[in-house]
């Protein structure tokens, strides 16, 4: 019998951390992620959800571990090659994983949805879970930096997350409709938890949350919304999170995270490192180990922050 749904909002690789642990606590049905696409982009004449992807790979098995992202045993010749001819090989797109980016741009000029594609793709790869984008229309994160206004993947992967960050924006967002089955589930009345996995705040989590409507979903489901800190022992374990705490002016804290999220968590899970940090939110603070090393940690994580929330839960 299912136990309500836990709907998980994720970034790329810390996100997917976590839902690869709710994977494995939870019967199939009873979890639905939600992917930011804000990272998304047009390359090479090809549609890229770098997000989503690392999702479908980290929960097929197909992730590529000692690279951090992509896909397993990778090769290289399309890059080597597009590298010999002068092409652009700032963005690595491994062989395999290619074919992928390939066929979800093909089904996209065909007219079909990237919720479609996202599902078939799960469904070919054996993932039982549902994986979907926060929504079908385009959101596109935009950099304002010191070397000027950058494409989201133009300063995170091209530039390397040098530039210094004065602001970012969400093109299209304010136009987007928010997936629909991700409103029809948060509207059943079975949620059990929303999750916020310890992703990027800034450009993982926010673009989620600025989709028209989506944010009012989730504080109106009915079910306690718990967030996994992405800081860690003030530090971030990954990527620009804490550089871009700073260049925006904020404390480089588990707080300065969860205040991003303000009006909507009940419960927060951070480091016990982190403790004094977190002392005057109004949300619930459970302390646990948060660093995700393998999957027994994933597992273990993923245990806490549902049984936090089941404590929050409100008495039915
Ligand atoms: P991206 O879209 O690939 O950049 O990935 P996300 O936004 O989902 O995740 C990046 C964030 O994950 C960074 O802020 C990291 O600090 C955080 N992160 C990565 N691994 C872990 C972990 O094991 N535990 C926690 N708490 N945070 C993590």
């Amino acid at each position: 019998m299912s136990n309500g749904l836990v709907v998980a909002l994720s970034g790329g690789v810390g996100g997917a951390k976590l839902a690869l642990g709710l994977s494995r606590v939870l019967a199939p049905e009873d979890l639905l992620i939600v992917a930011n696409t804000g990272d998304d982009f047009e390359h090479l004449g090809l549609s890229i959800s770098p997000d989503i992807d690392t999702l479908t790979y980290v929960l097929s098995g197909l992730d590529n571990q000692v690279l951090g992202w992509g896909r397993r045993d990778e090769t290289w010749s399309f890059m080597e090659t597009i590298a010999t001819l002068g092409g652009e090989s700032w963005f690595r797109l491994g062989d395999r994983d290619l074919a992928l980016h390939v066929e979800r741009t093909r089904r996209l000029r065909a007219g079909q949805t990237l919720s479609q594609i996202t599902r078939d793709v799960c469904r070919q790869l054996g993932i039982a879970q549902r994986v979907l984008p926060m929504s079908d229309d385009p959101v596109r994160t935009r950099v304002r930096s010191d070397e000027g206004w950058l494409d989201f993947q133009d300063y995170f992967v091209r530039r390397q997350c040098k530039p210094v960050v004065h602001e970012l924006v969400f093109e299209g967002a304010a136009q987007a409709r928010p997936q629909a089955d991700v409103l029809t589930a948060l509207a059943s009345g079975t949620v059990r938890a929303v999750v916020i996995c310890p992703s990027n705040p800034f450009i993982s989590i926010e673009p989620i949350l600025a989709v028209p409507g989506l944010r009012d979903a989730l504080a109106r489901c009915g079910a306690p919304v718990v967030a996994v800190s992405p800081i860690v022992g003030g530090r971030a374990v990954k990527g620009p999170t804490a550089k871009m705490m700073q260049e925006l002016g904020l404390t480089i804290s588990a707080a300065t995270a969860a205040r991003r999220y303000d009006g909507l968590l009940s419960g927060y899970v951070v480091d016990p490192a982190d403790a004094d940090d977190v002392r005057g939110l109004s949300a619930t603070i459970k302390t646990a180990p948060t660093l995700m090393t393998d999957l027994a940690t994933r597992e273990a994580l993923a245990r806490i922050v549902l049984d936090l929330a089941d404590s929050l839960a409100p008495r039915r």
